[in-house]
């Protein structure tokens, strides 16, 4: 098979939902947009669900569609970009939750599909989504008379937790929500990670579930091997790739694999990847292509079938250094052409 091995470990997945869960005393939903960070939603909700899970995020409302077919009726399914023009017919179809960025946005939810569940998401700072202080002021009576599933808001330097915008945002979201009846929702991954009084009722975490940084103790949940096409020996002095950027400083033996920026290896890894052999470093050489990397395998003691870029000796967050990026954007450009194998529940 000449594609590229996506291996999916759905139990690192639950086994990081539990972790995660474990640091708080409250409800803990999941995010699942982009196709469950890469991983595919269905399988990962479906684990999930398996697993006590009732509260699924995702970005916009296409992005129920394959969750619903997988569990039917009984997860919440909450959309962040709340309900846009063209969005009633499948929040009203599919039930799904809005969560409500404007009073524009409100307006046209009562109108369309009163008595339908809303939640509301405020912006404490991060200007991104959500209505701010006196946007909501003029609002929070009357939506709050409709019983919001849920009010959220997102923060935008959890990661850093030493940094004075976490306080900040905490302190807009107490003052505009404090004494409401309704749950509220204020951490994703990093905000888990940054106390008690960061959790509210409901935490929403994506990248943990999924191995990825912030959540340092994460179990890792995908593997990436790459099958070996072609092997050649080059004498010193002779170049490999596009451009000519790599040349043989002595006989090298290069091995061509198959996987390219087309399955979102990013080009930027030209010259500055490594891949594995068992827990042997070897590195990219030459640009990446569309379609395969060129890497030195001189110093393997044999000439292995498959090369390793995700797995046990590297994670999603060292490739996604090397490629100067976050771990998320790893994830979430994994390649569509891989032979993706999901393990576990
Ligand atoms: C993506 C997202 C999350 C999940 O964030 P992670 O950092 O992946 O845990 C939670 N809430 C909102 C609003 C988001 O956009």
């Amino acid at each position: 098979m000449g594609t590229g091995r996506l291996i999916i470990d759905l139990d690192a997945v639950v086994a990081n939902w539990r972790a995660l869960d474990d640091m708080t005393t409250c409800r803990t939903g999941a995010v699942v947009k982009a196709n469950g960070y890469g991983l595919g939603a269905a399988n990962v909700c479906k684990a999930l669900f398996k697993a006590g899970v009732r509260q699924f995020f995702v970005a916009v409302a296409e992005e129920a569609v394959p969750i619903r077919e997988e569990l039917g009726e009984k997860p919440d399914i909450s959309v962040f970009s709340g309900h846009m023009p063209g969005d009633t017919e499948l929040i009203r179809a599919l039930n799904l939750t809005p969560m409500i960025n404007s009073i524009d946005q409100l307006t046209h939810h009562f109108e369309t599909l009163p008595g339908h569940s809303f939640g509301i998401q405020l912006d404490t700072g991060m200007n991104r989504l959500g209505m701010e202080a006196q946007e909501w002021g003029a609002i929070a009576e009357l939506a709050l008379a409709q019983n919001p599933t849920l009010v959220m808001s997102h923060l935008a330097c959890a990661d850093e937790p030493d940094h004075p915008m976490n306080a900040y945002q905490l302190e807009n979201f107490h003052q505009m929500t404090d004494g409401i009846n309704v749950p509220r929702s204020l951490a994703a991954t990093g905000g888990i990670l940054l106390g008690p009084e960061y959790h509210f009722d409901l935490t929403r975490p994506g990248i943990g579930l999924y191995g990825g940084l912030p959540f340092e103790t994460a179990t890792q949940a995908v593997e990436l091997e790459l099958p070996v096409i072609q092997v050649r020996e080059l004498a010193e002095g002779e170049v490999v790739g596009y451009g000519n950027t790599w040349q043989a400083e002595r006989p090298s033996k290069i091995a061509t694999v198959s996987g390219g920026y087309a399955d979102g290896i990013a080009r930027i890894l030209s010259d500055r990847a490594t891949l594995f052999h068992g827990d042997i470093p070897c590195k990219l050489v030459g640009r990446v292509s569309m379609d395969l990397l060129t890497i030195d395998i001189t110093d393997l003691p044999d000439v292995p079938r498959k090369l390793s870029l995700i797995g046990p000796h590297q994670t999603i967050d060292d490739v996604a250094k090397a490629a100067n990026t976050i771990g998320y954007e790893v994830l979430t450009q994994l390649g569509a052409r891989y032979n993706r194998k999901t393990f576990g529940k």
